[in-house]
């Protein structure tokens, strides 16, 4: 894929970029093992005013970069500029709690002393993917830099300009040149970068097949990784829960980012006795959202990134439809220019087929009927994918069902699954491994160094 900014809603190459030669990716690789070795031995305290400083350009600059963000993926302006001042949030969060989360911590053994000590690793490469273009960085690079590693950051082909602006941004706050890099490369240069020797460690945020291939690469190199994949999120609605507020909360769930999220609900699995009432509302808001122009304050759902995906998610509308789905609302393209797709609502997709449990990157809902919560449980978990989780309910038992056998990374139980700079994110089976975010997240490209210490008398011969 050529490394360009591509305006979703025009089709308008924006602007173009050359790919690194290999001379400069030498250059760029050098530089970060040189500078791994200066920031490694700074003090909390000096990344951290760096890091508070990134926050506070972010604040500063957030219109901006949010419509860098709209112009190269589509998204609605007003999220954009929400997700730089989350970006703000990651930053001041790791710079106020990384010295705390990475203290020692003594253990009391049979040593005279034994403890804990966290080391940065090195140079970690992050693959990341275009759909949240500041946000997947940002809580990838702010716990590693406050860790004293160095990020170097292959981000998607279709969000360039997006990348070059958070290195400059970790540049403006003070860290040192090449404590984060942007590396302009295509997907076939990261298996070059991996297996360099000053590369340490890997993160992927994106699809299956791009993280087995580096989860393979990376394997044979014995080179620790991080996998943030795709997911099929259940949202389950039970007879209990306040049905006007679980309706809003799913079609926001389906649909925001364009519905081009990790974490959107995409399999509403619904308790038999409110399933109409259920449909009827969240077919009505789906219908009711406007789609248009990302600039516009009143759009509600832009283009999507690029043509390919407008073309694979109609193929899985298709492909549903021809296996028995019938379409409620949308189920096509817009008859316009630009990348954009009519919000759909999908019901009687067979759960035997695949598309009921593949990821659909799109604002595509599929509804399904239950009779009970055993069946919601079955069919929630009748997935590859194990990213997130909701379940609306007001009776307890039934909240604590769903919080031990919901085979997920995270569950949310009347609300809608959302990352936070404070708890842990990540997912089971095909979604990944690993965690971002909180104490766990930035405990994961650090060296866990047992240091045990005991007395050494002196020796009589020593002594004599
Ligand atoms: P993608 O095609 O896998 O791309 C993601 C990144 O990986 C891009 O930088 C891409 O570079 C690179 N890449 C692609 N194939 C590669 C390969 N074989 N080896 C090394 N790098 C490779 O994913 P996407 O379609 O852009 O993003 C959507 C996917 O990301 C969805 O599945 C979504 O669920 C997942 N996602 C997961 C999370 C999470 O936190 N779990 C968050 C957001 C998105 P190029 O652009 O140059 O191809």
């Amino acid at each position: 894929m050529a490394i360009a900014t591509i305006n979703p809603t025009t089709g308008e190459t924006v602007k173009t970029f050359e790919e690194l030669t290999a001379a400069q990716i030498e250059t760029k690789l050098q530089l970060a093992a040189g500078t791994f070795q200066t920031l490694r031995h700074t003090a909390f305290a000096d990344r951290a005013r760096s890091m508070t400083r990134a926050a506070e350009i972010l604040e500063t600059e957030k219109n901006a970069f949010g419509r860098l963000m709209t112009t190269e993926m589509g998204k609605p302006l007003k999220a954009a500029i929400s997700e730089a001042e989350k970006c703000a949030w990651v930053c001041r969060y790791y710079a106020e709690n990384a010295e705390r989360h990475l203290a020692d911590e003594v253990v009391k053994t049979n040593a005279q002393r034994s403890y804990i000590k966290f080391q940065p690793l090195g140079p970690v490469l992050a693959v990341m993917p275009w759909n949240f273009p500041f946000w997947q960085v940002f809580r990838f690079a702010a716990p590693a830099l406050m860790a004293g590693n160095v990020g170097l950051l292959k981000h998607a082909s279709n969000v360039p300009q997006c990348a070059l602006a958070i290195e400059d941004t970790f540049r403006r706050a003070g860290f040192p040149e090449g404590a984060f890099q942007t590396l302009l490369i295509g997907s076939d240069k990261v298996e070059h970068i991996l297996k360099d020797a000053r590369v340490v460690a890997a993160t992927l945020t994106g699809s299956e097949p791009a993280g087995a291939s580096v989860a393979t690469i990376a394997g044979k190199e014995i080179k620790k990784t991080v996998l943030e994949l795709g997911g099929s999120d259940p949202f389950i609605v039970m007879p209990s829960a306040n049905l006007k507020e679980a309706v809003t909360t799913a079609v926001k769930a389906r649909t925001i980012n364009n519905g081009q999220s990790c974490i959107a609900a995409k399999r509403f699995i619904v308790a038999s006795e409110v399933y109409d009432e259920f449909e009827r509302g969240f077919v009505d808001q789906m219908k009711a959202l406007i789609v248009g122009d990302p600039f516009e304050e009143k759009t509600d759902i832009g283009p999507l990134a690029t043509p390919q995906i407008v073309k694979d998610l109609d193929e899985q509308v298709q492909k549903a439809v021809a296996s028995g789905a019938r379409v409620l609302t949308g189920g096509k393209r817009l008859d316009r220019s630009g990348n954009f797709y009519e919000p759909t609502v999908l019901v009687d997709v067979d759960p035997a087929t695949e598309v009921s449990c593949e990821e659909i990157f799109g604002p595509v809902a599929m509804l399904f009927r239950v009779k009970n919560i055993d069946e919601a449980i079955r069919l929630a978990n009748a997935t590859p994918f194990g990213l997130g989780s909701a379940a609306w309910t007001n009776d307890a038992k039934e909240q604590q069902q769903f919080i031990d056998e919901l085979q997920a990374g995270s569950v949310f139980i009347n609300g809608m699954v959302a990352s936070d700079p404070r708890l842990p994110f990540g997912g089971v089976k095909h979604s990944g491994y690993g965690r971002e975010l909180a104490e766990f997240g930035i405990r994961e490209f650090v060296n866990i160094k047992t240091v045990w210490i005991g007395e050494s008398k002196a020796s009589t011969e020593d002594t004599e």
